[in-house]
């Protein structure tokens, strides 16, 4: 822990318009992970090097810029070429000059990561696990050879469309539409809340066919596509969030995905995304519960530190087990994962677990420093508000737990 004084109102900026440098420098000891049951032992030197690279990477590059990146409301994109550089752009996909990462390691990049904030972890995730996986695991040769090396090196953003206005949850009533005309196709329909869509060089599409459901890969600049930014969001600040409109949209048949069947294959890229999202939320929850922590040791009230209060302790104490249960859950899916043998209602029952449990952990933190709390001064409120979105994408709590209660009754309960 730090020895640095975290004092209230000491050297308070509130009204400024720039985040210093130093920001968190300033104020917090150098991050170095939480480790109640000595989970470090469990994972392989390589795995180690990689969180331990990435911490580097976050603590140097992204903790001096999100706080007035987040403010802005902007994705930080100047440090696109460093997260390339990491290989951190589709780790665990192999061939095309990708790493070929292990779930386990995979994860825990996504861990620091979030760490430093969920919209970077969700432009990794977007970019790794649903539009690169997509052309990885459903695209023709000519798709990954055009797509994956620039997407994996940064050089090309992707996005990936599921959601439309009127279907979030139940993406299989989605209203785009793909209609074949001669040898084309032609796309119609609109998707929203679509991350980095209107940055992105290439959109997954998925659209009714006649037989089901299809991905199609929509270029920049087609005739008949736009995007636009989605304003007013209290969330997820450093991350684009989109609209994208198709109006009878031209595609050539080499668009289509070829090996896409119906929505199984969105689902799986869902499921590669929720997994990252798992270990995701670890990290920021990590970073509430570590501010929490030196606040409390430090901040006086009635003449001692609070941490020495009953109360306090016991939000302390439900963090750090809430932390190590998300660490031993998403780390044994990563096995399990590496094995071949992860479930799709395992991965629901981790997103469910650990985003709730991180959510609480940045509710609770932000309560623990008092007025502090609701300042960017700390990174709590930032992350809190960002688990908001976390909690409701790549399938709502709720959903989730509708699907293992399915998967335990063998009963569905979703609709009727
Ligand atoms: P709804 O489906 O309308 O749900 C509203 C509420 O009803 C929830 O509480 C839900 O749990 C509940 N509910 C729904 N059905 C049931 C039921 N059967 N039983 C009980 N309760 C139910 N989508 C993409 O395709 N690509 C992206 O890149 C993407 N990025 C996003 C980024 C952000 C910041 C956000 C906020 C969303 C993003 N999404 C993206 C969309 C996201 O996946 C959807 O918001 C999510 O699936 C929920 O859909 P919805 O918002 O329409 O809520």
């Amino acid at each position: 822990m730090t020895d640095m004084p975290m004092g209230p109102f000491r050297d308070v900026t509130h009204g400024a318009t720039q985040v210093p440098d130093d920001h968190y420098a300033s104020r917090m000891g150098a991050f170095t992970g939480v480790d109640y049951f000595d989970m470090d032992s469990l994972l392989t030197d390589e795995e180690r090097l990689v969180r331990d690279t990435v911490r580097a990477f976050v603590d140097s590059e992204v903790m001096p810029i999100i706080e007035q990146a987040n403010r802005e409301g902007r994705f930080p994109r100047e440090l696109l070429p460093g997260l390339a550089e990491l290989g951190v752009l589709g780790a665990n996909l192999t061939g095309y000059g990708l790493p070929g990462l292990g779930a386990v390691a995979c994860g825990l990049v996504m861990q620091e990561l979030e760490r430093g904030d969920s919209a970077l972890r969700s432009f990794v995730s977007v970019q790794g696990a649903l539009t690169m996986y997509a052309i990885h695991r459903f695209g023709s040769d000519e798709q990954k050879e055009r797509w994956l090396p620039p997407l994996g090196r940064g050089e090309a953003i992707g996005c990936f469309g599921l959601t439309e206005p009127d279907f979030g949850s139940n993406p299989g009533g989605m209203l785009t539409r793909a209609t074949r005309d001669g040898e084309d196709w032609i796309v119609s329909g609109t998707k929203r809340w679509i991350t980095s869509g209107s940055i992105a060089d290439v959109a997954v599409v998925w659209a009714r066919v006649d037989e089901g459901i299809g991905g199609f890969l929509v270029e920049r600049g087609t005739p008949g596509f736009t995007a636009t930014d989605m304003p007013g969001k209290w969330s997820l600040r450093a991350s684009v969030t989109s609209e994208l409109y198709l109006a009878d949209v031209r595609l050539p048949d080499s668009a289509r995905l070829p090996l896409a069947e119906g929505l199984k294959s969105p689902l799986a890229c869902l499921t590669q995304a929720r997994y990252g999202i798992s270990w995701g939320v670890i990290g920021a929850a990590m970073a509430c519960y570590d501010t929490a922590l030196q606040y409390a040791t430090t901040r006086v009230q009635f003449d001692r530190p609070i941490a020495g209060y009953q109360l306090v302790q016991a939000k302390l104490a439900e963090m750090v087990t809430g932390i190590t249960t998300s660490q031993l859950l998403a780390l044994q899916l990563g096995r399990l994962k590496d094995r071949g043998e992860m479930r799709p209602q395992q991965v629901s029952m981790a997103k469910r677990h650990n985003v709730a449990h991180a959510l609480w952990t940045a509710r609770t933190a932000r309560d623990v420093l008092g007025a502090n709390g609701v300042v960017d001064e700390y990174p709590v409120f930032r992350h809190m508000a960002n688990l908001e979105s976390v909690i409701t994408y790549e399938g709502t709590h709720d959903i989730h737990t509708l699907i293992l209660g399915h998967d335990v009754t063998g009963l569905a309960a979703y609709s009727g």
